[in-house]
């Protein structure tokens, strides 16, 4: 059983060096080794990228780290601005509640200016009446 096999053929060989020149003579794309894992052309690119993928791996955790500390933050921020606006919402509760009261004072007394209001509007409707002050006016411009 040989070492390695053309990905494309199935020409085998322990010489991975004489696959390589197999594979520039014949196009063919690749080669395996013989427990079966694709150690294609690409394999020498993919090592490469491992080996600088770790640098950028550990680039990856610093960035969340950051991302991490920055939500921190942001939750800290969100946290303390939430506890200010639960104050000032304490204080516009208590501010309502004043307001509340102060509406229903304003309240009776709009009732008693609507009571005020429904006696002159009846002591309006007797002067416009004929037994009213009208006639007495028209009486006299007569
Ligand atoms: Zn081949």
């Amino acid at each position: 059983m040989t070492g390695h096999q053309c990905g494309s053929c199935s020409r085998g060989s322990n010489d991975l060096d004489e696959l390589r020149r197999h594979s520039h003579q014949t196009g063919h794309v690749g080669f395996r080794e013989n427990d079966g894992v694709n150690t294609s052309g690409a394999a020498e690119v993919v090592e490469d990228a491992e080996s600088s993928g770790s640098k950028s791996g550990k680039g990856r955790i610093v960035v969340a780290a950051a991302v991490g500390l920055g939500v921190a933050t942001a939750l800290g921020v969100l946290a303390w601005k939430c506890m200010k606006l639960k104050a000032e919402n304490d204080e516009l509760a208590a501010e309502n509640g004043e307001l509340k009261n102060e509406n229903g004072e304003l309240n009776s007394l709009a009732g008693g200016l609507l009571a005020e209001v429904a006696e002159l509007l009846t002591e309006n409707e007797y002067l416009k009446s004929a037994s009213g002050a009208g006639t007495t006016l028209r009486s006299y411009g007569s």
